[in-house]
């Protein structure tokens, strides 16, 4: 097929020469031109993907910080309910199972991972997906704690229960009337003592009272021993059951008898200042299991927690013990 030909004017010769193309100079001025326009569409093509947003992608973009917001939000919303969580099974552990000689539940056991990750595999295929999953095995996570945590009281209200009669023997008040705190004299330790002026083990704690003041039994028991002990004067022991007894020191009257059913806050007897004893006060021990334990932690039925934290400082401060 025939070319039209292409001319261009010669000034020399001032006539129309005829330009001859050969069929490669062709292909190349072809192949530079697509060249050019392939790469000046390739930048502009990156310009606009770089520098320009369509209004699309702009309200995509703004929905997604929304959206990284209100996760944020939530997961420190969820981090909270965590260390509230935390808390309430600690208590539950050191504290509340403590009292009633349960074990504690095993971490294991409060965390343990749901059975497979099929519940989670629908969420797979949603945009967001490793989202939507972290947020949903925290919330199960949180349920099952709260379940465990939800048990344990029902065990404990149980406990309680079967041991109502427990709480009733276990000594839980101060031996005589002290509600302001003032008759707090000395608490259990090492102190001085007040005739041979050595360090020597105090087992129980100094009530300073006048002669006369009723002392009261601090839990149900029976009578163990009511009558005159060396060191101690006239004093009166108390079987309470459950390892536990209770001894009453330097009374001026004794009004208990051996073999006799108390309960707690029964009169038995008076404030004196017999035996070894250097003023009139009650020296009260608390035995469990045949040895003396502080009697501080056995006054919670009488004392409400900024009382008990009063009564832990002047039983440590106070140097003054009667013996
Ligand atoms: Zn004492």
């Amino acid at each position: 097929m025939a070319r039209r030909a292409k001319f261009h004017y010669n000034q020399e010769t001032l006539s129309f020469e005829k330009i001859e193309l050969t069929f490669f100079a062709l292909v190349k001025k072809v192949a530079v031109y697509l060249f050019t326009s392939l790469c000046g569409g390739f930048i502009a093509f990156l310009i606009f993907i770089l520098f320009l947003e369509s209004p699309q992608e702009k309200q995509l973009k703004k929905e997604n910080i929304h959206m990284q917001a209100q996760y944020d939000l939530l997961q420190e919303q969820m981090n909270e309910l965590q260390s509230l969580l935390t808390d309430l099974q600690q208590r539950d552990d050191n504290l509340y199972r403590v009292i009633f000689q349960a074990d504690p539940i095993l971490s294991e056991v409060r965390h343990r991972q749901m059975g497979n990750d099929q519940r989670y595999q629908a969420l797979q295929n949603m945009s967001n997906s490793k989202i939507m999953v972290d947020i949903t095995k925290q919330m199960d996570d949180l349920k099952r704690q709260t379940y465990i945590q939800f048990k344990s009281y029902d065990e404990l209200i149980m406990l309680a229960k079967q041991n109502e009669q427990k709480l009733l023997c276990i000594p839980a008040i101060q031996p005589i009337y002290n509600k302001d705190l003032t008759r707090v004299a000395s608490g259990y330790g090492m102190r001085i003592d007040p005739i041979y002026r050595t360090r020597k083990m105090h087992q129980g704690m100094d009530f300073t009272a006048p002669i006369g003041t009723e002392i009261f039994a601090t839990g149900n028991g029976i009578v163990k021993e009511a009558g005159w002990r060396q060191g101690y004067g006239k004093c009166v022991k108390i079987n309470h059951g459950f390892g536990y007894e209770t001894l009453y020191a330097h009374m001026h009257k004794i009004t208990a008898r051996v073999g006799q059913s108390v309960k707690r806050g029964d009169v038995i007897g008076e404030v004196g200042n017999t035996g070894k004893s250097t003023g009139p006060h009650l020296h009260y021990e608390v035995h469990f299991k045949g040895t003396p334990v502080n009697p501080q932690n056995y006054y919670f039925l009488d004392l409400s927690p900024e009382e008990y934290d009063i009564m832990l400082q002047l039983s440590q401060n106070a140097g003054q013990v009667f013996d």
